[in-house]
């Protein structure tokens, strides 16, 4: 900075710097971009090394008629836009910014009106055990269906819904309605092993203070016995705030919950913590699946966490499977369960069930799985592919 600028500590982490007397938004942004290389070296605290990025937003003078307020809030406007978009970068605000803040402010108070008109759906994918070829566990996955906009996908409302802290009711409510759903295969199918139910959770509702008493007190409501249920997180959640996050994870463990690390591989793989963490299983993103037998690194990505998996007694499912080759190579390798479009994609409850009972009535032949051909989902089909083994023709 110039002397004579000024450097303001408005909260927490946020910082406003005030540079009065600029000719030209090239400056600002040259200013920006030095604050940022001066962030690049890491810090000490209590010896140990650490790293910060900054998220810079930037709101010039430009009509003469801003007023202070409009200039923070230009600027925040910005910086949000800037946080989302992955950090570490800066964005000077413009007529972009401002419609991406008012989507973003649209965007949550539609989301408040959805939980309160419950416009969600769960939607259910099958994971596959891969040495028998039967369906052994479900993964909920929720939608929104937006009563104009049609069904939107998790990928464009949880990031705002994590960051408004809305995730903490919508994710209550998945857990709820799949618990539910879980206890009612078990009592429609008696006979058959039941089925584990995967549910996600968000950071969000992992840091609230008394989450194990809320999912304890949701599978009394729902009457799942906690070996049925299995909590996906991810590796970020479990590095932050560790011991408390080790006691919490601990008590589920205790009552028999089981948990799994979701998209595994693509986080910051600090392996430290699976040796404190009472972890069962790991989930192989599907970043690595795609590239199974064809890329050189993403197999030997594969092959190495399944041994690393085996090593330490945690079983391991595949995401993404969508061909037959990346089923015959996880095998090989005795990788445990899979789950992707070649089984099925996340299907409605209806098509879902349908699913489960051809599941079931094949379910006696040895050595055969089946999948359902989406193209077909939406003509309102189901069809059944039965394989002799994995090599055969359907
Ligand atoms: P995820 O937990 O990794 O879920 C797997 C995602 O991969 C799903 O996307 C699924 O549809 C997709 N997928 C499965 N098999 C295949 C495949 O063979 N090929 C391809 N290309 N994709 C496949 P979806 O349902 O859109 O969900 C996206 C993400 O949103 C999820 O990723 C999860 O992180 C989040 N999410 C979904 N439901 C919930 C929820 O109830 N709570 C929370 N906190 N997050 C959720
Ligand atoms: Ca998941
Ligand atoms: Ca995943």
């Amino acid at each position: 900075m110039r002397s004579g600028d000024t450097l303001a500590r408005l909260s927490g982490d946020e910082f406003t710097i005030l540079l009065e007397n600029v000719t030209n938004v090239s400056n600002v942004v040259v200013i920006a971009e030095r604050i940022a290389e001066q962030l690049q070296s890491s810090f000490y605290i209590e010896q140990q090394e650490v790293f910060i990025t900054a998220s810079i937003g930037i709101a010039c003078n430009t009509s003469g008629k801003e007023r202070p307020e409009d200039f923070l809030r230009n600027a925040d406007a910005a910086m949000y836009e800037v946080k989302n978009k992955g950090k570490a970068h800066y964005k000077v605000f413009d007529l972009n910014t401002k419609s991406y803040a008012q989507k973003h402010i649209r965007l949550e108070a539609e989301l408040r009106r959805a939980i309160e008109h419950e416009e969600f759906l769960v939607y259910y994918q099958p994971v596959i055990q891969l040495e028998t070829g039967k369906i052994c566990e479900v993964e909920a996955l929720v939608r929104w269906q937006h009563p104009q906009r049609g069904l939107v996908s998790p990928a464009d409302f949880i990031p705002i819904a994590e960051e408004t802290g809305l995730i903490v009711a919508i994710g209550q409510w998945v857990l709820q309605t799949a618990c539910k759903q879980a206890q009612m295969w078990q009592l429609k199918y008696p006979n058959q092993p039941p089925l584990i139910l995967n549910v996600n959770l968000s950071p969000k509702q992992f840091q609230q203070p008394k989450i194990a008493e809320k999912i304890i007190q949701t599978l009394n409501e729902t009457g799942l016995n906690p070996y049925c249920l299995k909590l996906e997180i991810t590796e970020s959640m479990v590095m932050e705030n560790e011991e408390t996050t080790i006691a919490m994870l601990r008590k589920l463990k205790e009552l028999g919950i089981q948990l799994a690390i979701d998209d595994f591989g693509v986080g910051f793989s600090a392996l430290n913590y699976l040796k404190q963490f009472p972890i069962d299983t790991l989930k192989i993103d599907r970043a690595f699946i795609n590239g199974l037998g064809q890329s050189v690194t993403d197999t030997a990505i594969v092959h190495a966490i399944i041994a690393f998996a085996k090593a330490l007694n945690l079983s391991i499912t595949a995401e993404g499977i969508e061909t037959v080759e990346q089923i015959t190579q996880l095998r090989a390798l005795k990788c445990d369960r899979a789950q992707g479009y070649y089984f099925a994609k996340p299907l409605t409850i209806e098509v879902f069930n349908s699913f489960l009972e051809l599941s079931y009535l094949y379910s006696a032949k040895q050595n055969t799985h089946f999948c359902y051909q989406n193209g077909l989902a939406n003509q309102g089909m189901l069809t059944c592919s039965l394989q002799a083994n994995y090599q055969n023709k359907t």
